[in-house]
């Protein structure tokens, strides 16, 4: 069996891990810090992004956690709107859904 090594566990690290397991490659992941962490934000997911998860077959642990994006609002400091944009892909493939990763 092809073994690999990928060395840190950030995001890149590990989606590279899941498509070696799913290849048939033997890998094993170092990573320097002792454990994740969550930051207390949520991550934005973009259509790319949501499309290699769902290719790994994880669209339903995403579904379940993600809130889909509607619109994508600038503000100023002072809370001026500065630019809103519609995002919303209610009609796209379910692959193709923008939406962010809730911190909870
Ligand atoms: C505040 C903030 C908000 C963000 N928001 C978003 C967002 O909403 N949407 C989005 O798409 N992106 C966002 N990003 C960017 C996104 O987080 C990064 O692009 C992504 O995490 C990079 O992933 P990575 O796996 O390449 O690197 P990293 O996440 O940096 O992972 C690298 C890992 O390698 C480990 N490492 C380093 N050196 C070694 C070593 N020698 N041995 C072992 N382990 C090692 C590190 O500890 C780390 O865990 C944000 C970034 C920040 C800082």
């Amino acid at each position: 069996m092809t073994r690999a090594l990928v060395i840190g566990g950030g995001i890149g690290g590990l989606t590279t891990a899941l498509w070696l397991h799913r290849v048939g490659v033997e890998v094993t992941v170092f990573e320097a810090v002792p454990g994740v962490k969550p930051l207390g934000v949520g991550i934005n997911l973009l259509p790319h992004t949501t499309k290699v998860l769902h290719q790994l077959g994880l669209q339903n642990r995403l579904e379940a956690t993600v809130i889909l994006t509607r619109e994508l609002r600038y503000h100023s400091k002072d809370g001026k709107t500065i630019w809103v944009e519609p995002r919303a892909c209610w009609r796209c493939d379910r692959e193709s859904r923008a939406g962010a990763l809730r911190h909870d």
